[in-house]
């Protein structure tokens, strides 16, 4: 990743997510005359890997897979760069992590690029040069154009907080973007539990959990597991509100029903934006033709779901940006 050198420039991304690094990936000619800027201390969004102790766990996204081209060649290609391992193959589908966690994929993708991390951007304003991101500390990005590829509900309240771009009816479309809810928890276990399943994950052990897999099995390392939960979109939904506190005791409950009583170390974490259930978009779309601003992100592609529609939306969405700069 390069550090910032000017608050100018022709492309600003909102989200350093997948879809913005597919976005930036396919615009070479103007690289350095983009900025990604992230809210969050690394990039990746979802696809995100948090330190605990000393092992790394996965608790976004679980596995990386594709339904068709050309996310299917994309993912081979990362395969053959060795920055995606095998991780298991279920219905003529291949699955793929990363052997120090699925974050390194993002890092891998952002290595060349410009981006600017722990900015939140609260707002968009107007003028005759183009268009200004402004962050919640008080920063500012101008640029020719903008591409925002925060989730839907993110997406609309910035909108809805940014007068000078009329975005009423865009607005509209983007309530009906429903996400699921997940909850996840981190489990360090002081003993060598093994998860039955040679390839360390087991789906739907029970109503409550969907999946739980050995981040240590995942990541080719020996050692006691280190285990993520995630929970069921009907378990989450119930405990969703409750306090950090409420919530933690009941997921323990849970890991404990599972794995038995033992000494756990368990961190938890709400996704209020998962994984999209419904879209009314196909396809990344233009908000304001005159300073143009692109819609992009998981929820704006009809091809593929989840990581693989974030990273075909980038690719639309970098045509779509093509066709109204001049790049050279
Ligand atoms: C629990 C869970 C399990 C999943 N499992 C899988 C799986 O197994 N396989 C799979 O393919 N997909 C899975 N997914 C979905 C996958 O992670 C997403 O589809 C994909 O990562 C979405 O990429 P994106 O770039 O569209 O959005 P994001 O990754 O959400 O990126 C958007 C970025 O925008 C940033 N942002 C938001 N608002 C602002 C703001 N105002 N200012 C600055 N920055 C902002 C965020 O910090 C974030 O980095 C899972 C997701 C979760 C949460």
């Amino acid at each position: 990743m390069r550090s910032l050198s000017k608050l100018n420039h022709r492309l600003n991304i909102v989200g350093c997510g997948l879809s913005g690094l597919s976005i930036a990936t396919q615009l070479p000619e103007i690289a350095d005359e983009l900025l990604l800027i992230d809210k969050a201390r690394g990039p990746g969004g979802r696809l995100c890997t948090r330190r605990f102790e000393d092992k790394r766990l996965d608790h976004g996204a679980v596995a990386l897979f594709a339904k068709e081209e050309p996310f299917r060649s994309q993912l081979v290609g990362w395969h053959k760069e060795g920055v995606l391992l095998d991780y298991y193959k279920k219905d003529d589908v291949q699955y793929y992590c990363a052997n120090s966690g699925i974050s390194a994929l993002p890092k891998h993708l952002a290595k060349n690029l410009n981006t600017e991390l722990q900015q939140r951007i609260i707002k968009i304003t107007t003028s005759k040069e183009g268009l200004i991101l402004h962050s919640e500390s008080g920063n500012t990005y101008q640029s020719k154009a903008l591409v925002l590829t925060s989730p839907a509900p993110q997406t609309m309240e910035l909108l809805a907080n940014s007068p000078d771009i009329d975005s009423k009816q865009i607005e509209q479309d983007l309530a009906g973007v429903v996400y699921r809810k997940c909850l996840a928890a981190m489990v360090l276990t002081n003993f060598d539990y093994r998860l039955e399943d040679e390839r360390g994950i087991i789906f739907e052990p029970n109503a409550n959990i969907s999946k739980v897999f050995d981040n240590q099995l995942k990541q080719r390392k020996a050692g006691n597991p280190a285990l993520t939960f995630h929970f069921s979109e009907e378990f989450s939904d119930k405990h969703f509100e409750l306090t950090p506190e409420e919530r933690d005791a009941v997921i323990t409950q849970e890991v404990r029903k599972l794995l038995g009583s033992a000494d756990y170390q368990i961190q938890t974490h709400r996704w209020r934006y998962s994984t999209v259930k419904n879209t009314p978009f196909e396809k990344p779309i233009l908000v304001d033709a005159e300073h143009p601003i692109v819609l992009a992100g998981e929820a704006f592609s009809n091809v593929g779901i989840q990581a693989e529609a974030a990273w075909n939306s980038g690719l639309a969405a970098a045509a779509l940006i093509k066709s109204k700069l001049t790049l050279n």
